[in-house]
């Protein structure tokens, strides 16, 4: 027989139980923050044992493809549990943004301290280190007066001489997006007709296998992020320290627009749940102690002036950046796609 007491009893142990869970739940959120990543752990962990440190918030982190994540939190929405993502690529801030997964910041300290070159226009993504993209070449085979653009890498002179990665890769989409907006369409259509002519083998690898063929004999010429050439001569690994050491830097673009560069950055999640502490994870990565790590440790340039590059960067000498069109790059992105495939570069 149906005991109302009992059902009373067994209602109100249930309902407490919950309210216990969703204080519990509510306390524990508010000291939480969850990072959806597409920045490798070991280069971001020195910044989050940093914030965690300072802010006693517990950051959980999620690492993969930013590209993934794009989906995940389309997917996701309202139900995801992250609070901010965090990615390589102005190509991909962008991405994101198109996809309505950024909400708007408003923190003075991001504004003070990020110039506005480097931020969504709307404040939903944040630069928070630049990385540049010149011209490698071979100290040995190459000599340094007969480079001094990207356009001039077309030329047929350069036959069987440069090594490129895939162009399935958001650096290389980034470098077409900025040739089209510096070229226009047309010329950067040709140009990228006669570079895949000049290729020494099939485009294979990441940006450090590109060096490595230089410094192997495959070909005698790349374009590579400056922080893997960095990363390369500061290696515990002789081998790659070695492969470093056979290749130089060329400033490309020096008296025209400017090398190009790209960012690293982030935006919080429309959805997060945890809004404050996304608020000031970011204002902290923006800080010159975080900026700090990102130069000294991640060897990236700092968005802030006031924080000099990592002594092997700085070697790399001073250099007239494109930073004018940054915000366009992930505009041309698609055209930037259509241009490589049509043209066959893999
Ligand atoms: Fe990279």
């Amino acid at each position: 027989m149906f005991n109302i007491k009992k059902f009373i009893l067994k209602s109100i142990f249930i309902l407490t139980l919950l309210s216990l869970i969703h204080i519990n739940l509510e306390s524990k959120s508010e000291s939480e923050l969850n990072i959806y990543s597409g920045r490798k752990l070991h280069l971001i962990d020195p910044l989050i044992k940093e914030f965690e440190k300072d802010y006693k918030i517990k950051v959980n982190i999620t690492t993969g493809k930013a590209d993934e994540f794009i989906e995940r939190l389309k997917l996701e929405k309202k139900n995801t549990k992250a609070d901010i993502l965090l990615t390589t690529d102005i190509a991909r801030l962008s991405r994101a943004k198109k996809n309505n997964l950024f909400q708007k910041v408003n923190s003075e300290i991001l504004k003070n301290n990020i110039p506005s070159k480097y931020t969504s226009k709307d404040f939903d993504w944040f630069g928070f280190s630049i990385r540049a993209r010149p011209i490698i070449y071979s100290k040995e085979r190459i000599n340094k007066k007969e480079l001094k653009n990207y356009e001039n890498l077309a030329d047929a002179k350069w036959n069987k001489k440069i090594c490129m990665r895939s162009s399935n890769n958001v650096y290389n989409q980034s470098l077409i997006s900025y040739m089209i907006i510096n070229l226009g369409e047309k010329r950067t259509d040709l140009w990228i007709k006669n570079l895949i002519k000049n290729f020494a083998r099939k485009p294979y690898g990441g940006d450090r296998d590109q060096i490595k063929a230089i410094a192997s004999g495959q070909c005698d010429i790349t374009v590579a992020n400056t922080y893997y050439l960095a990363n390369m001569l500061n290696s515990k690994n002789e081998k790659d320290r070695n492969a470093a050491k056979k290749v130089s830097l060329f400033w490309p673009n020096q008296n025209t627009f400017g090398t190009h560069i790209n960012l690293s950055g982030a935006g919080i999640i429309k959805d997060s749940k945890n809004y404050d502490n996304a608020v000031l994870f970011l204002e902290f990565l923006s800080s010159q102690k975080a900026q700090e790590i990102y130069t000294k440790k991640i060897n990236e340039y700092s968005v802030r002036k006031d924080v000099e590059p990592s002594k092997i960067v700085f070697k790399f000498g001073k250099f007239k950046s494109d930073d004018k069109q940054l915000h366009e790059i992930g505009k041309e992105i698609e055209k930037a796609i259509y241009l490589s495939s049509k043209n066959g570069w893999k």
